[in-house]
């Protein structure tokens, strides 16, 4: 390999797509509503593109990425560019952009594609479907992405691709028997992409294999070196730098003796694994060390004395001009900049690092390697962060009491079989009862009276009589469908971990700090920057109101623990499972409050559980100990008439039945929108005993199912569940569905429920 001596030293693994201000949602939105052209959205995402490029650029980094910028997500890139169209779209026109949509937006006539959350993080990708299918390079987007960098900005960019193992591993509809039929057939499809951009002058390629940091078995060795074999051997002086993020890569060996220039680290997040390697088995000479240095999951600023030690460390190990300084991830995961954030109090701003500030801290780190910044300038840097660190507004000394006593707050309650008698007695539901899993569509009207309410052009009390007549609107509605157990409909909340988040004390939240979530959606985590703590009840009065409306159940909707802490960023000070406690006894608290105000089913909302789980199974226990821990920590105080329910988004749930289980909750609803059969099938082998109700129909698309349908789905269920067990539910909240859609839908749900108890 050989690659001389390094000028360049700085690099970008990605860079957010979203814009400043959420100008590539709002670009795309207004395509898919019609109200701009084709040519202008391309001209919008250019210009959003270029920006992006630009920025990089002047905050110095040398290898600047292109192919990370998308229209939807990277991976249905990879799988479009590789002319993987599943059949219900092979009638549309391969290379255009509404075939593109229509895979991961659904269409009239075809099923969207499944998404599902990409490792450890709430970033949705799109699932490829091979079916068997010959890939071809349909159109080499990435050369026109580097083309496009060097013709308008005069940057030789590093093209990003997901590389063929990870790709083929995340894949589905094909047999794993077939796995290196389909690799064979891909790596000359790889290869003809990297000779077109060597011959335009790309000089690095950064190839993603993000699946190396999880346990692999020894088989799959053999491929990563066939595949990166045959990428040397056609293209011997490209320079591949083989990248790898969110956790230590297993068999380092064998993994940075491919015949690869550059082996890309992640050193924030690998829980000290991949130093230590590179300390006891050594770092081959001839390579280069692309070193994830500055967090890329994470909003603070990096100490960057400490993170200076750590170059002077890896220096001993590995030549310093054979050194990359990076984030350790794409920087997708986070905001863009702090410079947008108007009200933050200045301590806690001064302390933040988005996107653009962390290539900052890069340009530092990477100077500072070349010999033009001193330990002691950089001391100036971290004073910030240090300040904040010691600033006593983030103590709260009472909760710290309570969560070294944790010991003392129940977490068990009375025999599940002996609460489930109780329950029974309490309510008298019929069988297959009837509920939604929370949000009703939140309209247009509603969001703007909020951000009326939030600039003060509406009073307090205009804007609680608007909600309440909304949940009332809503409980007739409800009434008339004939549902069992009712909701007030969450009109309150925009978000629902941002409506906790701005409530509890120690949580701030911003007011650009948008990530995006899946497609156009974008989410501001929270930011937990200090002891939380409840304040005061943050629930009870719009439950209280919606149940005085009925005599039918309301449940009171909060959201768990776990997915607080996984939706938002935490503060890096103390330990994750402090946190999660500080969390669990403030959410008990409002349990507390609503058992308090006579609403007797509470629903305790943890969706991000499944994402939380670690990437190395070796810590996947621990975790799903914290996180039932947290769970029944915030749920087990209550008297046993109480009913908790849960909700949880997604459907890989193979391995973590028995997790689910240990929560102890009385009902469960799970998501099973694009994957029903695959979750029935888990509970073929797990023996399940609670209520619970997999979702019978899926509210991310705008179609009504039919009654046929939805009885199709409850007849799958009852195959492997017992009748007295089983609930009828949408599969998630209705909050992005149209008022019409919401109702008509709901009704096939309630006649469904109702043909079948018939039947029986
Ligand atoms: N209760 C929430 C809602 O209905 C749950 C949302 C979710 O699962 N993400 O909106
Ligand atoms: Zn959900």
């Amino acid at each position: 390999m050989g690659v001389s001596l390094l000028t360049l030293i700085s690099s970008n693994l990605g860079y957010p797509r979203i814009g400043e201000r959420r100008e590539w949602k709002r670009a795309l939105e207004s395509f898919w509503n019609g109200n701009i052209s084709e040519s202008s959205l391309e001209e919008t995402l250019k210009d959003i593109r270029l920006l992006n490029l630009k920025k990089q650029k002047e905050k110095g980094i040398d290898l600047i990425p292109v192919g990370d910028f998308s229209l939807y997500d990277h991976v249905l890139d990879t799988a479009f560019m590789f002319g993987y169209i599943p059949s219900r779209f092979q009638h549309m026109e391969p290379t255009s952009l509404k075939t593109y949509f229509a895979m991961a937006r659904g269409s009239d006539e075809a099923e969207a594609m499944e998404m599902t959350k990409w490792f450890n993080t709430n970033y949705h990708y799109i699932v490829p479907e091979l079916e068997n299918k010959t890939p071809a390079l349909v159109k080499n987007r990435l050369l026109e992405l580097f083309q496009e960098a060097k013709n308008e900005l005069n940057i030789e960019a590093k093209p990003v691709l997901l590389g063929p193992i990870t790709f083929l591993k995340l894949a589905k509809q094909y047999d794993q028997h077939d796995f290196h039929k389909h690799l064979s057939a891909l790596i000359p499809v790889y290869v003809q992409l990297l000779t077109e951009l060597a011959q335009a002058g790309a000089k690095w390629v950064q190839i993603d294999e993000p699946i190396l940091v999880q346990e692999l078995d020894d088989s799959s060795i053999p491929l990563f070196k066939e595949v990166y074999d045959a990428f040397h051997k056609a293209l011997p002086s490209l320079n591949i730098i083989l990248q790898t993020y969110f956790e230590s890569i297993t068999h380092y060996q064998e993994i940075v003796s491919l015949p690869v220039a550059a082996i890309g680290l992640d050193f924030v997040h690998d829980h000290g694994v991949n130093l230590s390697n590179i300390k006891t088995v050594g770092f081959p000479k001839d390579k280069i060390l692309a070193a994830g240095l500055i967090d890329g999951r994470n909003i603070w600023k990096a100490s960057l004395v400490s993170k200076a030690k750590e170059i002077d460390d890896l220096a001993q190990y590995v030549d310093i001009d054979r050194l990359i300084i990076q984030p350790s991830c794409s920087l997708l995961h986070v905001p863009v900049t702090v410079q947008n954030e108007q009200s933050l109090p200045s301590i806690l701003k001064n302390a933040l690092s988005f996107a653009d500030e962390k290539l900052d801290e890069v340009n530092e780190l990477a100077q500072y390697a070349k010999g033009k910044r001193t330990i002691d300038d950089l001391k100036q840097y971290d004073r910030s962060y240090t300040d904040f660190i010691h600033s006593s507004f983030r103590t709260n000394e009472k909760v710290q009491e309570a969560t070294k006593n944790i010991g003392a707050y129940p977490t068990k309650r009375l025999d599940y079989t002996e609460r489930q008698k109780l329950h029974k007695k309490r309510w008298n539901l019929p069988i297959l009862p009837t509920t939604t899993i929370g949000s009703f569509p939140q309209t247009k009207e509603i969001r703007q009276i909020r951000l009326k309410w939030r600039k003060g052009e509406y009073t307090n009390e205009q804007y609680e009589s608007v909600i309440n007549n909304e949940i009332k609107k809503w409980i007739d509605i409800q009434e008339q469908l004939g549902l069992d157990v009712f909701v007030h409909g969450e009109f309150e909340r925009t978000d629902m971990v941002e409506f906790f988040g701005e409530k509890l004390n120690g949580i701030a939240v911003t007011n650009n700090g948008w990530v995006q979530s899946y497609g156009s959606r974008c989410v501001r985590p929270p930011i937990i920057y200090g002891d939380v703590a409840f304040d005061q009840p943050m629930t009870v009065k719009e439950s209280v109101y919606a149940q005085s409306l009925t005599s039918k159940p309301v449940k009171g909707m909060l959201t768990g623990p776990v997915t607080i802490l996984n939706w938002s960023f935490v503060r890096n000070d103390i330990d994750r499972i402090s946190v999660l406690r500080q969390l669990a006894l403030a959410i008990r608290e409002e349990v507390l409050a609503l058992e308090k105000n006579g609403i007797g089913m509470i629903q305790v909302d943890e969706p991000a559980l499944r994402e939380g789980l670690p990437l190395k199974q070796s810590k996947q226990k621990e975790y799903i100990e914290g996180a039932a821990e947290a769970f029944k920590l915030a749920t087990s105080s209550v008297r046993p008439e109480t009913q908790i329910h849960t909700h949880m988004c997604y459907s890989q749930f193979e391995d973590i039945m028995e997790a689910i289980d240990n929560l102890d909750a009385d009902v469960i609803s799970i998501e099973s929108s694009r994957s029903h059969g695959e979750l029935v099938h888990a509970f073929e082998t797990y023996q399940y005993k609670r209520e619970i109700g997999l979702g019978v129909y899926d509210i991310h698309s705008p179609r009504i199912p039919s009654v046929e349908e939805m009885a199709k789905n409850i007849d799958r269920a009852l195959a492997v569940l017992d009748v007295r067990q089983f609930w009828v539910n949408p599969d998630c909240g209705l909050k992005t569905r149209s008022v019409d859609e919401t109702i008509s839908a709901l009704k096939v749900m309630v006649e469904a429920a109702k043909t079948y108890r018939e039947k029986i």
